[in-house]
């Protein structure tokens, strides 16, 4: 039978870092402190396994497991020289989950489990301190109650049960902070609290800690399967079935007199990558009051401390008197806090999330994992990393996420445009956001589902808004420090988020917000900038990201690993310039008739639809000749240097026509045609199945001289811009090919057309013509195709479409079932299907090379922008990925990154 439970402390472990998968992170490194000899309260872990088999048998415990666990708690209480149910000499327990990845505030927690009416005494008796021990007694009661008991406000205006008796009861006594509560007020809550849960519940509440013990371990493996887990599961793609491991430890407390403290800390910057020690800290108080955001936390260094007091108008004098640092506090725990940290970052090699607790002025480490960090962050932390020599380039590499890279090509507000400050909060997660303001997290999500931008604005979030987080463009809480739920979680998303903004007054019933004499309501537009903390009235408007720095030097360090290259899709000499800012190595995707809809070409495209013969067509192609050779003149001249693949063209023509009456009358009058005519030819294009239809090189074989112009337009502005010396270097795409022949017609015009131009303008340019492989038959026939084929590029979107047979238009209203109940694991129009749509892209490369060894091959299809379809990419030898600009630098990295990975 497999080892069920594993202990820890006392300068040894049963278990490693790398057991993560069984022990869950934190006991992982739990065991791993304890290995290095850093002082962590002794406990156990029961494995994430025994989590699957709780499942399994309908929530009851395996047999054996009570057995190892009686084992493993003496040893605990050996080591701790304390026991647990024993009144002179109580041992306190803490149960805290903890899966294989972090999943911050989504699981339960019980701590200082082992309290009764007996234990509290021995508690007393041992710390001497009354009030710490009546006070331990009711959190647990708290606590317990609510997690494993399940004593929960009912509706999300109602507040929760137990501050509700705690609040009746100060009013009573006239005191308004739980600290002014006497010992025997805190004796009065606990019998309360207690009556409380017999009247609601008709339970007594546990006495005998074991069932205590029971009760937690079990609720604990419960929340793995609570609603907000799952969700956070499903947003980030981690497995069910991985289960939670359990944590129980000996507790140690930082509430128990001036003497004591809890803090949590990065080794870095979280928010910046800043080498820094940055952490919080609050004097006599409990692990959970510090990222509750209950109290505002102090903080660690006394560095960061006047920063803090610089940044919020504090003085000096008023910092050292009522903010002082723990550096200044304790400096004594503080050296060995500084010590423990950098030996840990040392040992991780990356940037450390600690927990730690101080009891009577001795440090208790209680959790070390590698942090959550910005975007940002994340890059400068990686670069500062290699240059201090702690890890090398090709880790550097792999330890950033490329769709984190987002956040980095994110607007920033416009520093021209005038702003005026409201408020200032923490600058919790950088980036910038405006939208309407929503109180609730439900709201943020119906408000979001119909199209509203929205900022979510909360006294201090919890687990239960990671829904309405998500939605919102911006989260503003008025509690809560760098480290507080909205703050952690907001960073992960890469969101941007203030937090901790003192000066709020929200009115959650009246849905209002006050800031000083602003009063805002539910719907007004607020904005907020993550990186500074500033909250603002109204709309403001942002500016694209520049890329600099340290981001540059990790493009660099991709671009040394990668095989791909890397273009992109544009339609514009804008975007074909942004693009080649970012990096990109060409145009991989220009869709011509993106460029028909600008200005009043539109007409001229709708005149060439309704002719009625050749002739007809002709003239109106004529006016479309220039446009379009002025379109390509803009975009290869952008690429010069670099291959520009143009796609002619591709889309259903009813696409370019009206369907409302009062527009088809304004089509009748600009064209001088009856109304009449107009819906008759509307009438004529339709289709049932427009996207299976006449579009692609349909459109080109059944009406040649569209092709013959869009070549000519090609060709006119290559070799106008080669005699102006500019390098510009056409490939011609046909789209849609689903036999040779189709593509043999296409080429024979697009040929005969360039060699025509090339004669008139007297001047060679060197030019491709290829194919989209995006259809099934293509992908089967690819050697054949690529008889007449000079490259191929992957229509993916086209070539998924057609082997699930979901249509592009409106598999939406199904294809999000298929993901939620796991028929899929992902969206095939998202992230490549290796298995189906991946065999044909594998297929029609090794066939197309069977015919030509050295076939350029890339893909154009929103895959081409995705890390881990470019994974895929690089595995089967396409030569590049073409994907939006601003996915370029993530298409970068991802590009490396698969190639670091599949040596
Ligand atoms: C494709 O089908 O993947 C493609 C790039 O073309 P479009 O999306 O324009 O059909
Ligand atoms: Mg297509």
């Amino acid at each position: 039978m497999a080892k069920r439970v594993y202990v820890f402390g006392g300068g040894k472990s049963e278990g490693k870092a790398d057991m993560k998968n069984l022990l869950g992170g934190k006991g992982a490194n739990l065991a791993e402190m304890s290995n290095l000899g850093i002082p962590v309260p002794a406990g156990f872990t029961i494995t994430a396994e025994v989590c699957n088999e709780y499942y399994e048998n309908k929530k009851n415990f395996p047999s054996g497991l009570e057995d190892e666990m009686n084992k493993a708690l003496k040893k605990v209480e050996k080591i701790m020289g304390a026991e647990f149910d024993n009144p002179d000499n109580p041992l306190l327990l803490s149960v805290r989950s903890g899966a294989r990845v972090s999943m911050p505030g989504m699981m339960d927690t019980v701590l200082n489990l082992g309290l009764n009416d007996t234990t509290v005494k021995g508690i007393i008796a041992k710390s001497g301190n009354e009030r710490f021990g009546w006070d331990s007694y009711r959190r647990f009661i708290q606590m317990y109650g609510d997690v494993v008991m399940e004593m929960k406000p009912e509706n999300k205006e109602d507040i929760d049960p137990f501050e509700e008796v705690m609040d009746k009861l100060k009013e009573e006594k006239g005191v308004k902070e739980d600290l002014e509560l006497t010992v025997d007020d805190l004796k009065e809550l606990v019998a309360r609290f207690k009556a409380m849960i017999k009247e609601k519940l008709g339970v007594e509440f546990p006495t005998d800690p074991k069932e205590q013990l029971w009760g937690a371990i079990g609720a604990v493996f419960g929340s793995w399967d609570n609603e907000r887990a799952v969700l956070y599961r499903k947003m980030n793609g981690f497995e069910d079935s991985w289960g939670t491991a359990v944590n129980v430890q000996a507790m140690v407390f930082g509430n128990m007199g001036e003497d004591c403290a809890t803090g949590v800390a990065f080794t870095r910057d979280p928010a910046t990558g800043e080498n820094v020690f940055y952490g919080e800290y609050l004097i006599n108080a409990q692990g959970e009051d510090v990222v509750a955001g209950i109290r505002t936390p102090q903080q660690v260094t006394i560095e960061g401390s006047q920063r803090w007091a610089k940044d919020n108008g504090v003085s000096e004098e008023d910092r050292k008197a009522n903010f002082t640092s723990l550096e200044e506090v304790m400096p004594k725990v503080y050296k060995t806090l500084a010590d423990t940290y950098k030996k840990l970052e040392k040992h991780y090699k990356d940037m450390q999330d600690i927990e730690f607790t101080i009891q009577n002025e001795k440090l208790w480490m209680l959790q070390t994992r590698s942090g959550k960090r910005t975007a940002a962050a994340a890059v400068n932390i990686a670069v500062d990393m290699v240059k201090e020599k702690l890890i090398d380039k090709k880790t550097a590499l792999l330890r950033i996420e490329p769709d984190s890279l987002d956040q980095l090509l994110h607007p920033t507000f416009d520093p021209n445009v005038e702003k005026k400050s409201i408020a200032k909060g923490l600058p919790a997660s950088p980036g910038a956001a405006t939208g309407k303001v929503v109180f609730h997290a439900d709201e943020a999500d119906e408000w979001n589902n119909r199209g509203e931008k929205v900022i979510l604005v909360r006294i201090e979030t919890s687990p239960e808004d990671l829904k309405g987080m998500s939605a919102a463009e911006g989260i503003l809480t008025q509690r809560g420090g760098q480290t507080s739920h909205a703050a952690v979680v907001a960073r992960g998303m890469g969101k941007c988020c203030v937090s901790g903004c003192g000066s709020l007054e929200i009115d959650y019933s009246a849905k209002t917000l006050k800031i000083g004499n602003n009063l805002i309501k539910e719907g007004d537009f607020i904005s907020l900038d993550g990186s500074t903390g500033d909250v603002m009235l109204g709309k403001v408007d942002t500016i694209d990201a520049e890329l600099s720095g340290n981001f540059g030097t990790i493009m660099e360090w991709a671009d040394e690993f990668r095989r791909l290259d890397i273009r992109t899709n544009a339609d514009s000499p804008h975007d074909a310039e942004v693009a080649r800012g970012f990096g990109a190595q060409g145009i991989g995707l220009c869709r011509t008739e993106h460029m028909f809809f600008e200005g009043d070409r539109i007409k001229a495209v709708r005149e060439m639809i309704l002719a009625e013969d050749v002739e007809g067509r002709k003239k109106a192609l004529t006016k479309l000749l220039p446009i379009q050779r002025g379109d390509f003149y803009g975009i290869l001249k952008a690429m010069e240097g670099f291959g520009v693949t143009i796609r002619l063209l591709d889309p259903p023509l009813h696409e370019f026509v009206p369907h409302e009456d009062a527009a088809q009358e304004d089509m009748a009058k600009e064209l001088g045609i009856s109304v009449e005519e107009v819906k008759a030819k509307v009438e004529s294009l339709h289709e049932f199945n427009p996207m299976l239809g006449h579009r692609g090189c349909r459109l080109g074989v059944t009406y040649p001289e569209i092709t013959e112009m869009q070549a000519r337009a090609i060709f006119e502005a290559a070799c106008d811009l080669k005699k102006e010396g500019v390098d510009a270097k056409p490939e011609v795409m046909v789209p849609l090919v689903g036999t040779v022949n189709e593509l043999a017609m296409q080429k024979g015009i697009i040929v005969e057309t360039a060699e025509k131009v090339m004669e008139e303008k007297g001047i060679k340019v060197e030019y491709l013509v290829g194919t989209m492989i995006e259809i099934p038959r293509a992908a089967l026939t690819a050697d054949v195709i690529a008889t007449e084929a000079e490259f191929f590029s992957f229509g993916t979107n086209d070539l998924t479409q057609m082997t699930f047979g979901y249509s592009r238009d409106d598999s939406g209203s199904f294809l999000p079932e298929y993901v939620d109940k796991k028929i899929l694991a992902a969206d095939p129009f998202a992230v490549l299907d290796r298995e189906g749509v991946g065999q044909l892209v594998k297929m029609g490369v090794e066939k197309g090379r069977s015919t030509k060894k050295d076939l350029k091959v890339g893909i154009c299809g929103e895959h081409g922008g995705e890390p881990s379809s470019i994974e895929f990419c690089h595995m089967v030898g396409l030569n590049y990925v073409s994907c939006s600009p601003f996915r370029v630098p993530i298409a970068r990295l991802a590009a490396a990154q698969a190639a670091l990975n599949n040596k």
